[in-house]
């Protein structure tokens, strides 16, 4: 059984209460390690060893701490079998996906960060007329607080840490409590790059307990915070009072609009992708899928066929393309949603069912399922399911396109296919997105804003957004 410690002060500890928590491997159900539940005794030692560490840190010159990203970017590379490994077992998604995007995607947060902090400047303005320059100043703010979900876990959890310490700060971080081993690893890469003691901090726990004590710890500046919606409402109304920068990255309930103009094969291919890629659990899948009425049977025939043959098993099995739901809880929470189909008019087209895989027989999984709605305006097509479950329904013009597309509390992406430029701008321009992909879908350039509007999120990560999230300005008026 492996019992995992919080890292801090670049020592990994037990948990001062000595509270764990069961560690279940969504393959099989079963218990395969212990965790921390951290108390706010745990943030106290984390921040400290973050005070501790940050006036040196913050002084370190940007060519060092560009090295020493780098160096973790390295390493984690060196290291992509056992750390894909370690994600697939702790998360439930296939072996394939942990190691072509996840860790990957880790190790490229580092180098990305590791090379922008280089080439990130601030402004000047020269009050022409008054003989007076001012410039602007962007200087680290400190102790930051860094909290992740089980998704994408190594992968967003170091799409927080890699700018934060990138721009001087020095972190207290919490992976999700249901997917901590890769964070837990990851001190130990640290350590080896080279980065000062006390830099970084990964204390372990539930969010209620661990997340809340960093939210609350009042010294800690700056939350950027990546999960569900409701939890981001109850970080704001904790954070707000204490005057606390805040990055929120929240739910979707994403549109995917399919125009009969499109380029079909390629539209089919990353339609499958995009509703159930990592099991539908992605907050950018488009699960709301909108078909033009002239194409909208042939998709459908189409896409059925395509979802019944994926290969729903073992996520260890390089063939594997759905593996097993996160945890027990969020599969019967999936289930509920299928179970509404009933009430709501709707037709489950195909899956809906668990499955059994062999040898594996208490893990979580679920058919990828496809329901049809009649209205957008049911919970099937309103609430973030944030599984293998997406909705059809057919439109018949571009206006109706757009309102049942911004008709939803999200506003996080939205995937249009069409090969019509006018079309393209202007439902472009009217989405309610932070995010429009067009004839394609997560394609990422890691210097583009990324971040929701309305119920998903506020701020923007990526690029310099996030070390400008990340760093004070400062303005400094001079007259001479
Ligand atoms: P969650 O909100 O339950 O938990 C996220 C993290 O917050 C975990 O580490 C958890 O322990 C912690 N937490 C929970 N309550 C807390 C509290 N009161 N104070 C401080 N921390 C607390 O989310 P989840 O179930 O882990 O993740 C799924 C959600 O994340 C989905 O809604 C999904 O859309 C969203 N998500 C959004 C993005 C994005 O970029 N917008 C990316 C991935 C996932």
């Amino acid at each position: 059984m492996n019992q995992l410690q919080n890292f801090i002060n670049g020592h990994y500890v037990n948990p001062i209460n000595n509270n764990w928590i069961d560690n279940i491997c969504p393959a099989n159900g079963q218990v395969y390690g212990k965790i921390p539940n951290s108390d706010q005794n745990d943030v106290q030692e984390a921040y400290t060893a973050a005070a501790n560490a940050f006036p040196i840190w913050s002084k370190t010159t940007i060519e060092e701490r560009s090295k020493i990203l780098l160096k973790i970017s390295d390493l984690l590379e060196a290291n992509l079998d056992r750390f894909a490994k370690a994600e697939s077992l702790d998360n439930g998604k296939p072996i394939s996906l942990a190691t072509t995007v996840d860790i990957p995607r880790a190790a490229s947060n580092f180098r990305f960060f590791g090379n922008a902090i280089t080439q990130f400047a601030s402004e000047s303005h020269e009050s022409v007329g008054h003989n007076a320059i001012n410039y602007t100043l962007r200087q680290p703010i400190g102790i930051v607080g860094c909290i992740s979900p089980w998704n994408l876990p190594l992968y967003l959890f170091t799409w927080k840490i890699a700018p934060a310490l990138a721009a001087g700060n020095c972190v207290v971080a919490k992976p999700s409590e249901i997917t901590p081993v890769t964070a837990y690893l990851l001190g130990n890469i640290c350590n080896e790059a080279g980065l000062p003691k006390g830099v970084l901090n990964i204390i372990h726990g539930l969010g209620a307990t661990t997340g809340q004590a960093i939210v609350a710890y009042p010294q800690i500046k700056a939350i950027s915070f990546t999960g569900g919606t409701k939890t981001g409402a109850q970080i704001a109304a904790v954070a707000a009072p204490l005057f606390k920068k805040l990055s929120l990255e929240l739910g979707g309930k994403n549109p995917n609009i399919i125009f009969g103009d499109c380029d079909y094969d390629l539209m089919l291919e990353t339609t499958v992708r995009s509703s159930f890629a990592n099991q539908g659990q992605i907050c950018l899948c488009g699960s709301r899928i909108f078909v033009e009425a002239s194409i909208y049977d042939r998709f459908k025939t189409d896409f059925i066929a395509k979802v019944k043959a994926l290969k729903i098993g073992d996520p260890s099995d390089k063939n594997t393309r759905i593996g097993a739901l996160v945890s027990k809880a969020h599969l019967e929470k999936v289930k509920q949603y299928i179970a509404l189909s009933k009430e709501e008019q709707a037709t489950v087209l195909c899956g809906g069912n668990e499955v059994t895989v062999p040898h594996l027989e208490n893990g979580f999984y679920l058919e990828p399922t496809v329901i049809e709605v009649t209205t957008n305006d049911c919970r099937l097509n309103q609430e973030e399911i944030f599984g293998p479950v997406v909705t059809l329904m057919p439109f018949k013009t571009e206006t109706e396109a757009l309102n049942l597309a911004n008709q939803v509390p999200y506003g996080l992406s939205a995937t249009l296919w069409t090969n019509n430029l006018k079309r393209t701008m202007r439902l472009s321009s009217e989405l309610q997105t932070g995010i429009v992909w067009v004839n394609t879908w997560m394609m990422r350039d890691l210097r583009t804003p990324f971040g929701g509007t309305k119920a998903s999120g506020v701020g923007r990560e990526g690029g310099f957004e996030a070390l400008r999230f990340f760093t004070e300005p400062k303005n400094v008026c001079i007259q001479y």
